[in-house]
């Protein structure tokens, strides 16, 4: 078959250029953590633009990447719902909060996010390749990608787009009901050589803001207890907090509104023993 019309050739240098682009990009972040959860609704979002937000705060440059078309909630959780990222020079500026911190969002661009509903795999795809190549990221130290839940299309295109991501935080909820799905998450992971940084156990036991004692309300330790039956790292446990909720509702990040919590403080610290572990690793490799 002839393939020498002048729009195939376009196409293959269109296609080239494209890749190219998306190499230069990729080769200007540093880490890159893909944040998975095996089901909806267990704070990985929340995990998400927490650990982005930690990791900005104490000084990395970092980039948050929502990537969950169906139910984008970053811009939301971001304080950033009524805002709409714009073009310049073909390029897509993203959102900053700070001097640290870009994020983007499928939310932040479709007029009507429910537009997305409708997109199948390959389109999919194409638009997560263009949330990488045609948004001026710039040099990041961290890019955290937050993914829909489960082990669709989405998670599987973007460890694919990035090369080697630098690994996943797999969010769980401490009932067994939420576990078997962390289970598959994992496997994910492995099938496709991407390493588990962590499980973090999120809505661990609910402090009681009257007497101070600790209800399980979901249980506890599940999630620690399976990392420790798949040999993956446990990065800790986060506790119920109402004002978590009420930080997501508000559009207030929640580490940044509500610095001196408790919780906000279990954050950091799971965020700089992430951060200690990826740099220091990163170092014997350099050597
Ligand atoms: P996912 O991304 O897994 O669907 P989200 O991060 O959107 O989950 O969180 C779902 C809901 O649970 C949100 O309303 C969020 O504020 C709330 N939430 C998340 N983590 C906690 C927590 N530790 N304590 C209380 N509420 C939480």
């Amino acid at each position: 078959m002839n393939h020498d019309c002048a729009g195939h050739n376009n196409q293959t240098l269109d296609d080239a250029l494209a890749e190219i682009k998306l190499e230069k990009t990729i080769s200007d972040f540093t880490y890159k953590i893909i944040v998975l959860s095996g089901k909806g609704g267990v704070g990985k979002s929340t995990t998400a633009a927490n650990i982005a937000m930690s990791l900005a705060l104490s000084g990395r440059s970092v980039g948050l990447l929502d990537i969950d078309f169906h139910g984008p909630s970053i811009p939301r959780l971001m304080g950033m719902e009524n805002k709409k990222a714009e073009a310049r020079d073909g390029s897509l500026i993203p959102l900053s909060y700070g001097e640290k911190l870009k994020v983007m969002s499928l939310g932040l661009l479709l007029q009507d996010e429910r537009q997305a509903v409708i997109w199948r795999g390959p389109m999919k795809m194409g638009a997560i390749k263009q949330l990488l190549q045609d948004v001026e990221w710039g040099k990041l130290d961290y890019l955290i990608v937050d993914c829909p839940p489960g082990t669709g299309d989405e998670p599987l295109s973007i460890v694919q787009l990035l090369k080697n991501p630098t690994g996943a935080v797999v969010v769980t909820q401490p009932q067994e009901l939420s576990l078997a799905d962390v289970r598959r998450s994992i496997s994910f992971c492995a099938q496709l050589n991407l390493p588990v940084l962590g499980v973090l156990e999120n809505m661990s036991g609910f402090i009681c803001p009257h007497c101070g004692e600790t209800v399980d309300i979901f249980k506890s330790g599940g999630g620690e207890k399976l990392a420790q039956a798949m040999q993956v790292p446990f990065l800790g446990k986060i506790p119920i907090d109402p004002t978590i909720v009420q930080a997501g509702d508000n559009g207030e990040p929640f580490i940044y509104f509500y610095a001196k919590t408790e919780t906000a403080a279990i954050f950091n610290r799971i965020t700089a023993e992430l951060q200690d572990r990826i740099e220091k690793q990163d170092d014997v490799k350099k050597v």
